[in-house]
């Protein structure tokens, strides 16, 4: 008996909304998709129930001609692509050919399209039901299109039981629109949820210079996530001189597209300033060529580089944008194309950790683009300009990139000393609050939106301002005064970065970080697979100062440390060593991440400083930090220096709204 038969255009389009419709939102981005690759400059998104009785999207695209607007509810009818090899480099957000007939099969669905370059004034209006077309018909209406969903899974109930409440399903479409927003500055949004307007975003122009892109988008970033987190721009680009290679030989791509010779690979947008971070990865935004993908590899690519820049159990804050030779990234993986893969995963996790690591480095260096964040928002004035003032014991560091070379740094010292006269404890304040900031702050400011104080305060990087010392409160907080406000020091960060910093730099200079031999070494056992795993990193211990060696099959002898660490219980401190490299381990697997981890781990062991310093000791203290490549955050992310400027503190004392 003949048992297998060919599925109906109707089921097997409801088998592909399996996997493409998953819920509302899924259906929101297809359509979103489809009108951003139409040309739109203003999209309208229309919610009921969160989208269970209605999704509209409207609008004022490329539009289709009756012929085409029949065609696209076909399954497989596209424009977007012809050949198989057109796969290997898709430059569109769709290209499967499958969401119109999917969503239409599985829907009440009304779709009405008008072309704007076409021949008649008429546009198409097709009613489909379930996948069944009711009627098409000619329509009126502005240019565009506009497709209404309504009764989503009306004819899977199952599905439908499925459907969470409105609000959830709403918040993933929302979700969804933010992205969507994110990675097109230029194209005007409305969101309608129940009849009320909840989002409308004007379009940003912009042009294609960098620096204008970052603006719109940042302008973009403050519309649709208000806050005022303090953002570092992003502007990463290399020439990729190796073609793209295509690992897998056997695929045809790589005969009928030969790899051009050479690529460039960006990566710009914003990502938190040291210190902005949250506890998921719910403001972690990602594009590749501008598509908003999930990839282990770029979260891992994020997590190493802001490394010590970032506390365990954080994830980073960004916008971010991967611009790749479309040919190096496959999309054709996820059926709703959350997904990619890069033929270099390597190399693009690579760079991107790159790009962050340099955007943290020029920021701590005190040459944060500050023109960008300052175009950026307009209508505010501009910082104080921080002349170097005789009076002030610590003079302007110049913009130079971060010193950490023993000679440079020697070199600098006389650039900026603390005078070992000044008596620490009697340094009248230097400008009588009340005065000073009114007139940083004209009366225009309440009319126009003012930025965050920790936008204005990325101009200029603390550390490059002068700093007075006011004094030490519980022994461990150092009270610092700047021009711009109050500056608290945490003295043991500010000490662990110092120090984590040395050794790597002694490291890198001499091969070795320094060593002192213990007075009484100790012997440490552990389980058979720490032993085995410990033994593999016995070379590195040893070059970070940290002198480990093989005493028995599970034993260890710990008989050397860095000079400034002390170590309570010696079996605790090996194991968390074993664990911190164990995790960079899984992570990246890469020998200097090994090192930091080590370094990293070992300065938390540096003996705390919570002796009361003396003013030449804190001198010494900040004048170290000053020198750090990365001072604002400890080793572990955590932050060094805190500003509340005068702004901050007029709005905590009623001085201001
Ligand atoms: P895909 O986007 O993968 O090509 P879809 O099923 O989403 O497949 O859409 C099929 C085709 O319908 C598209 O290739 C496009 O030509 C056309 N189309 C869909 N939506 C729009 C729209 N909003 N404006 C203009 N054309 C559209
Ligand atoms: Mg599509």
């Amino acid at each position: 008996m003949n048992r297998i038969r060919l599925l109906s255009e109707q089921v097997a389009n409801q088998i592909a909304a399996g996997e493409v419709v998953e819920r509302p939102a899924s259906v929101v981005k297809e359509l979103v998709e489809n009108s951003l690759d139409a040309g739109a400059q203003r999209l309208t998104v229309e919610i009921q129930a969160g989208g269970r009785s209605l999704i509209r999207v409207t609008d004022d695209g490329q539009g289709m001609s009756r012929d085409d607007a029949l065609l696209c509810l076909e399954r497989h009818a596209t424009s977007k692509i012809r050949l198989a090899e057109d796969l290997s480099a898709i430059a569109t957000m769709g290209f499967r050919g499958e969401a119109l007939p999917s969503i239409a099969s599985v829907s009440r669905f009304v779709l009405t399209t008008r072309e704007r370059d076409g021949d008649t004034a008429e546009g198409t209006q097709i009613i489909i039901n379930g996948g069944k077309i009711l009627e098409v018909k000619a329509a009126g209406g502005a240019t565009g299109t506009s497709v209404e969903v309504r009764s989503l899974f009306f004819n899977l109930p199952a599905r439908r039981k499925f459907l969470r409440s409105e609000e959830t399903e709403f918040a993933h479409i929302q979700h969804y629109l933010t992205l969507a927003a994110l990675a097109y500055p230029q194209v005007a949004f409305s969101l309608v949820k129940d009849g009320r307007l909840i989002w409308q975003l004007a379009a940003v122009s912009s042009n294609p210079d960098p620096a204008s892109q970052l603006a719109a988008l940042l302008e973009r970033i403050r519309a649709v996530e208000g806050g005022d987190q303090k953002l570092l721009p992003v502007d990463f680009s290399v020439e990729l001189a190796e073609p793209a290679l295509i690992e897998d030989a056997d695929q045809p791509s790589s005969i009928l597209h030969p790899p051009s010779s050479s690529s460039t690979f960006r990566v710009w947008g914003f990502m938190g300033a040291p210190g902005v971070s949250r506890s998921t990865r719910e403001d972690q935004h990602l594009f590749v060529n501008r598509r908003p993908v999930e990839n282990r590899g770029l979260n891992f690519a994020l997590l190493e580089g802001y490394h010590t820049a970032l506390m365990k159990g954080r994830f980073p804050v960004c916008c971010l944008f991967l611009e790749i030779d479309p040919a190096a990234v496959d999309v054709n993986i996820h059926p709703a194309k959350r997904e990619v893969k890069f033929h270099q995963e390597s190399q693009v996790r690579r760079l991107t950790a790159q790009a962050i690591r340099e955007t943290l480095l020029r920021f701590h260096a005190g040459a944060a683009r500050k023109e960008i964040l300052a175009s950026a928002v307009p209508q505010h004035p501009p910082p104080e300009p921080v002349e170097p003032s005789p009076s002030l014991p610590f003079t302007h560091t110049p913009a130079a990139p971060a010193l950490s070379t023993p000679t440079a740094r020697a070199a600098s010292q006389t650039i900026a000393s603390w005078p070992a006269r000044t008596p620490v404890e009697l340094i009248p304040p230097l400008h009588p609050p009340a005065t000073e900031p009114s007139h940083t702050q004209p009366a225009t400011r309440n009319t126009s939106p003012t930025p965050s104080p920790a936008t204005s305060a990325a101009a200029v990087p603390l550390l490059k301002v002068p700093l007075r010392l006011v004094g030490v409160i519980g022994r461990l907080y150092v009270v610092l005064e700047s021009d711009r406000g109050l500056v608290l020091l945490d003295q043991h960060a500010a000490h662990e970065r110092i120090l984590f910093e040395q050794m790597l730099n002694r490291l890198e200079q001499q091969g070795a970080a320094f060593s002192q031999k213990l007075l009484l070494p100790e012997t440490v056992e552990l389980s058979v697979r720490d032993a085995h795993f410990l033994r593999e990193q016995l070379p590195m211990l040893t070059r970070l100062g940290v002198g480990l060696s093989e005493f028995g099959e599970r034993t260890f002898l710990l008989d050397a440390l860095p000079p400034f660490v002390k170590v309570s219980d010696a079996r605790r401190f090996v194991l968390e060593l074993v664990d911190e490299l164990k995790a960079a381990g899984q992570e990246v697997n890469s020998l200097r991440l090994g090192e930091h981890t080590i370094a990293k781990t070992v300065c938390r062991h540096a003996v705390k400083a919570n002796d009361p310093l003396t003013g030449p000791e804190l001198e010494n203290l900040v004048e170290d930090l000053r020198h750090c490549a990365m001072p604002y955050t400890c080793p572990h992310g955590r932050p060094t220096l805190i500003e509340m400027n005068y702004r901050e503190l007029e709005k905590k004392f009623g001085r201001s709204q």
